[in-house]
């Protein structure tokens, strides 16, 4: 629970000058933002957009500790390998300008993993100093301009040599990639059956240095074994044909819990380093501390008393069973939040939770109160995912609306301002 007084001590201590007036936090990129209440400099540990005081708007907020202990936890339950931090969606929500200079100041972070060229560039602009490798495709025209980055491409088609001279005849350096191999996820990869003879041409080819090789699984438990065994013989033929495949990596968050023999040279997590759990919460708890380490948040704007009978929301889609108190949230489905949010979404104000009620339009969501004259004032800050309370957990949530709790993270809208807590 954050109060209006804990915003403001909370932006003494960062020197930001919460109370200064003017228009909503936006990212800015001189050290003159921080005065004018906008982001931090590139490089600066993270983005800082503070809100007003007054602010009734939505916002994210993200909490470095909870993403460092995230790490240290998946370090343990990778054996110490090197961790290639995956930052794609935004960094599932919690902004890539925030979230990737946090985890590049880890000694446990080797790189991050991207799927858009513009993320790779965006953790560049942000300050993000260690590998990226750019898991998507590259046009050869802007390959010397990732390059030139220190973007690691992906390889993947059967003219990747071809595409890789031409990056190479303009940089006039050993293109860094790794080789995608596709064992069964049939999405991106170079097809496991064709992908020896490929590999080790590239391996060979003066144009490439090849970095690592790696593969997606499926995280279907009774097929990743067959994948990865067909990434080992793949990987093996290549050796055996002199040629070296550099770091092989396959894990995600799923493996990294559940596969040991894919934690290989190094580890590909996302979501679990945001503090989600990713395939079987219940087990991977014992297994693992993970903390959310992102909330969603926003103020009450509205109280009112609705009798029994009376109806919330277009179509009249909620109708009230009792006479009852009702909260109105300025949090829609064009944030992030799910129509589903309503089938069993919670939100915390103040420390108690109370269900969501009546529909998700655009910009707006109801909440049940209750019978009993309310708390809860205009005003008030509202949790709707965050660390606080296990009913606001977002592995509780998704799963109490029906949704993935990837969609429930990637889904924040990129324009909500992200605040470092
Ligand atoms: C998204 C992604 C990951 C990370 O997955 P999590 O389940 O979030 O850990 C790893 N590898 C690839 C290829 C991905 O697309």
């Amino acid at each position: 629970m954050i109060s209006r007084k804990d915003f403001l001590e909370r932006s003494a201590v960062l020197g930001l000058g919460a109370a200064l007036p003017g228009p909503l936090p936006r990212p800015l990129a001189t050290d003159d933002a921080v005065a004018e209440g906008g982001r931090t400099a590139p490089g600066g540990g993270g983005g800082l957009a503070v809100p007003l005081p007054e602010r009734f708007d939505p916002w994210v907020e993200v909490i470095p500790t909870h993403l460092r202990a995230n790490l240290a936890e998946v370090r343990r339950l990778s054996g110490g390998r090197p961790v290639l931090a995956v930052l794609k969606n935004n960094a599932y929500g919690l902004a890539l300008d925030v979230a990737g200079p946090v985890l590049d100041a880890q000694e446990g972070i080797w790189g991050f993993a991207v799927v858009k060229a513009d993320e790779a560039r965006s953790l560049r602009a942000a300050g993000v100093t260690k590998p990226i490798l750019l898991m998507g495709m590259f046009d050869p025209d802007e390959g010397p301009e990732l390059a030139e980055l220190g973007v690691q491409l992906s390889a993947y088609t059967p003219d990747a040599a071809f595409r890789l001279e031409a990056v190479h005849a303009r940089t006039r350096r050993p293109v860094e990639v790794h080789a995608y191999l596709d064992t069964g996820m049939s999405r991106m990869g170079m097809p496991y059956r064709e992908a020896a003879p490929w590999m080790a041409e590239l391996a060979a080819h003066p144009a490439v240095r090849l970095w690592g090789t790696f593969t997606a699984l499926t995280e279907d438990p009774d097929f990743d074994p067959v994948q990865l065994r067909r990434l080992r013989e793949v990987v093996a033929e290549v050796r055996r044909s002199g040629a070296d495949p550099g770091a092989v990596h396959a894990a995600s968050s799923n493996g990294v819990f559940h596969l040991p023999e894919a934690h290989l040279e190094m580890v590909r997590p996302g979501i679990a380093l945001y503090g989600s759990y990713p395939s079987r919460p219940d087990e991977e708890r014992r297994m693992a501390t993970l903390r959310p380490a992102v909330r969603l948040r926003a103020r009450v704007v509205r109280v009112a008393a609705l009798k029994a009978g009376e109806t919330i929301g277009y179509g009249r889609a909620w109708t009230a069973e009792r006479d009852t108190w009702i909260a109105t949230l300025p949090v829609g489905h064009a944030d992030g939040l799910p129509r589903a949010a309503v089938r069993g979404g919670r939100v915390l104000i103040g420390d108690r939770t109370y269900p969501l009620a009546g529909a998700v339009t655009a910009s707006h969501v109801e909440v049940e109160l209750g019978p009993e004259e309310p708390e809860v004032r205009v005003g008030d800050v509202a949790t709707l995912l965050g660390p606080d309370h296990p009913d606001v957990d977002p592995n509780r949530q998704a799963d109490a609306m029906g949704v993935s709790v990837y969609d429930l993270l990637m889904h924040l809208n990129p324009d909500l301002p992200r605040v470092v807590v």
